[in-house]
């Protein structure tokens, strides 16, 4: 019986962490793709929505960015 009490605290830890990283993983703020690739050309966004939300210093979720 104890083995298998061992086994049922492991899984729950398991199940625990993933549902930790998880919830790290969507706190994060994302940049929007746009976004993304106007930086890797050294380039600013130009999209009036994401630049509206530059301003409040947020990423554009329109364009499937995270805040
Ligand atoms: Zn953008
Ligand atoms: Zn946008």
């Amino acid at each position: 019986m104890k083995i298998v009490r061992l086994c049922a605290i492991l899984a729950l830890g398991v199940a625990f962490a993933l549902a930790f990283a998880d919830a790290a993983e969507n706190k994060e703020p994302k940049e929007a793709k746009c976004c993304v690739k106007a930086e890797k050309k050294g380039e600013k966004c130009d999209h009036v929505c994401c630049l509206e939300a530059a301003k409040e210093s947020k990423k554009c979720e329109k364009c499937g960015g995270k805040n």
